[in-house]
């Protein structure tokens, strides 16, 4: 009785490890999915900045040759103002040279703002893009650490499981049921050492006899109180 008691207590040990490794596993997808979703945030930032500098480059082109546009027309006037015959032509001229020249002047203050405006976003930008690339180098590293803790789980686990099968097949089909059943109602713990007159389970007294039975270890023996399974624990009594 005493060798299937020490093997109970080996199986609940791998019961526990189990446990742990499983509670352990479990918080990692949930982990990877919080990593993911910040760096797709910093990505989606850092594109939304370059679709904006995108944008302004795009419309400072169109100034341009928009300006482009102005210019011919002004200079075509221009030609042309030298061949109008009569005063009446040549004032509506000079209006319409007045004009096109405000309306280039106009065009170039805006391309200088935008020009200004392309120049911040793009030095911003490229501070950003540095901090970007070292906020993916530590996402890569974290996932990388999420991974690999996955696999060392799964192999802890792998291994659990080989102890247990080994060990499983020597105990005895009824204290194995015993087992289940208490290690289901009392969360996890169905077998618990006898310390000091103390059932370690509980933390309540066992009655004097209870305990001097335990010593022999002839049967399995339970807690009065929670109904867990009391071993001996050597020298742990202090005898
Ligand atoms: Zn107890």
């Amino acid at each position: 009785m005493k060798d299937q008691i020490t093997l109970l207590v080996d199986i609940q040990k791998i019961d526990q490890n189990v446990r742990t490794l499983n509670n352990r596993k479990q918080t990692l997808p949930e982990k990877a999915a919080e990593l993911d979703q910040s760096f797709r945030l910093s990505k989606e930032r850092i594109e939304e900045e370059r679709t904006g500098l995108e944008g302004l480059n795009k419309l400072h082109r169109e100034r341009e040759s928009e300006l482009k546009t102005g210019q011919d027309r002004l200079r075509k006037a221009k030609e042309r103002l030298l061949e109008v015959k009569t005063n009446k032509e040549y004032q509506a001229m000079l209006t319409e040279i007045e004009t096109l020249e405000q309306a280039n002047g106009r065009i170039e203050e805006e391309i200088l703002v935008l020009y200004d405006r392309i120049d911040e976003r793009r030095g911003a930008l490229r501070v950003h893009e540095r901090e970007f690339e070292q906020v993916r180098a530590t996402f890569e590293a974290e996932r990388k650490k999420i991974d690999e803790d996955m696999a060392s789980l799964d192999g802890a686990l792998q291994e659990q499981k080989a102890r247990f099968d080994a060990l499983i097949g020597n105990l005895e089909p009824s204290l194995r049921r015993r087992y289940e059943m208490i290690k289901v109602r009392r969360n996890g713990i169905a077998i618990v050492a006898a310390r000091k007159g103390i059932c370690s389970g509980c933390n309540m007294n066992i009655p004097p006899q209870l305990y001097n039975e335990l010593q022999r270890s002839e049967q399995i023996l339970c807690c009065p109180n929670c109904n867990r399974i009391l071993y001996w624990e050597e020298g742990a009594n202090g005898e």
